[in-house]
């Protein structure tokens, strides 16, 4: 392509992204070549996603992520992410990680529900596995916490002295491994497998890279509504 075409080229999609319309995959195949290193962004109202998955649940039939069949329907709640936070005061305030918990728990992180959402069989493999090895790790935490804290108990009790520190180590093992067990719970959501999340403001739900067939359903189940967004506005889960 010449170097003026490539100009144009990008004027052109400047310009369709200043309308802020989805034209269609054609185009955004287009815009992809041209543009391969930006991801592309589809986004739709929350509460309209939301109401129209709730009168006709299993009408999106196509797996956003990979664009495979739906292997089964289950009801989702597609969560915002976390304060975005610079990498360096994550390094300097550790802490931050435990007000990202403190935010989910108390449900002040914006979530957005929906009902028979399609998922592929590989993005429910990876949900069970998820799920799974979560559960694992917690269960043998629990055992490892609870087990060294016996042993030190009962080793104060039987010899009068203070347990020694060895006898810790499985109870601090245990605390790690419960720790693990949110990542995992993490890396099984279903809206973090298809790449889905909602807005900070809880206004938008957004999809990364979606599959050409699952945006294809979701324009016809949500029509003009469905728009491309900037990527660079916001970091999303990948
Ligand atoms: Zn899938």
């Amino acid at each position: 392509m010449s170097p003026s075409r490539q100009a144009h080229g990008c004027a052109a999609v400047q310009d369709r992204r200043r309308a802020g319309g989805y034209r269609g995959l054609d185009e955004r195949a287009a815009e992809r070549g041209i543009m391969a290193s930006a991801a592309t962004v589809l986004e739709v109202p929350a509460g309209e996603l939301t109401s129209a998955l709730r009168r006709s649940p299993r009408s999106l039939d196509r797996c956003a992520r990979h664009g495979l069949p739906a292997d089964g329907h289950v009801d989702v709640t597609i969560l915002a992410p976390p304060r975005p936070r610079g990498r360096l005061y994550r390094l300097i305030f550790p802490y931050s990680y435990l007000e990202d918990v403190s935010e989910l728990l108390s449900g002040a992180r914006a979530r957005t529900p929906v009902t028979g959402w399609p998922l592929c069989v590989r993005c429910r493999r990876r949900s069970r596995w998820g799920r799974m090895l979560a559960r694992t790790l917690v269960v043998t935490g629990l055992v490892g916490f609870v087990g060294g804290l016996g042993a030190g108990l009962a080793l104060r009790l039987s010899t009068g002295q203070y347990a020694p520190t060895w006898v810790m180590v499985p109870s601090l093992l245990g605390l790690a491994l419960m720790l693990l067990a949110a990542v995992a719970v993490t890396a099984g959501r279903a809206d973090r497998i298809v790449r889905a999340e909602t807005t900070r403001d809880g206004a938008r739900v957004r999809f990364t890279d979606p599959h050409p067939q699952f945006a294809d359903r979701l324009r016809a189940l949500l029509g003009g509504q469905v728009l491309r967004s900037d990527p660079t506005d916001q970091p999303v889960a990948g």
